[in-house]
């Protein structure tokens, strides 16, 4: 009686530990995304590949950094929505008042998966999954008063560091409207763009595009680091 009662307990144990196995493997299945295959993208009639979409959103990506540090207004504006360029604007309008100033640098791209592309009527969306490793600190922009600059020499970091470098990953949403044909020549320079990220040759700076025919990043969510 003892026996089988021990036996019925082993057996739940192992049933209990087997549901917990596969309840963890499948919520790990869904933090992950399947990228999209060059395949896919050749049937709906795209000239590039998984790769070549994935970096250039990545390089988008750090322009845009790069943009906001610079206060590229009219870049900002031409390859984000109303409410992503409103945000960043709002970061440096902040910075400015509490006299920071924020500096990223020195990004890389450890990875960049083009992970969903579709069309959907006279529109299409695509998801890129990014993960970056730079270097970001903040300096005090405060102005000194004469005795302070006899102490204070150099930069004033306030936060981050310029040695540790930083990851993150983020999904990046971008929509264009569709078009059957992608790459555009620029009739002034004869520069050929695959992925259409700019209204302007990049070479030349001819306009080439209307905004809407090219991507533009509508949604920015934050991923926790993968693995
Ligand atoms: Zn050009």
């Amino acid at each position: 009686m003892m026996t089988l009662f021990t036996v019925l307990i082993i057996i739940l144990i192992i049933v209990i530990v087997v549901c917990v196995v596969l309840l963890m493997r499948l919520s790990g299945q869904e933090s992950q995304f399947m990228e999209v295959s060059d395949r896919y993208l050749k049937d709906i009639g795209k000239s590039y590949t998984k790769n070549k979409f994935a970096m250039t959103i990545y390089e988008l990506y750090r322009d845009i950094i790069d943009g906001v540090q610079q206060e590229n207004y009219e870049f900002l504006r031409d390859v984000l929505s109303d409410e992503i360029y409103n945000n960043y604007l709002i970061g440096i309008k902040l910075s400015k008042e509490r006299q920071i100033k924020n500096v990223v640098s020195d990004m890389k791209p450890v990875f960049a998966k083009l992970v969903n592309l579709v069309v959907n009527g006279d529109t299409e969306i695509a998801k890129v999954w990014i993960r970056v490793s730079y270097i970001e600190y903040a300096l005090d922009m405060t102005p000194l008063t004469e005795e302070q600059m006899k102490i204070v020499t150099g930069e004033r970091i306030v936060s981050g560091s310029k040695t540790n470098r930083m990851e993150k990953e983020y999904i990046l949403t971008l929509v264009k409207t569709h078009t059957p044909k992608e790459s555009v020549v620029c009739p002034t320079c004869g520069y050929v763009s695959d992925v259409i990220i700019r209204n302007r040759c990049v070479r030349c700076g001819t306009d080439v595009v209307q905004r809407r025919f090219h991507w533009v990043i509508v949604g920015k969510e934050e991923k926790p680091l993968s693995r």
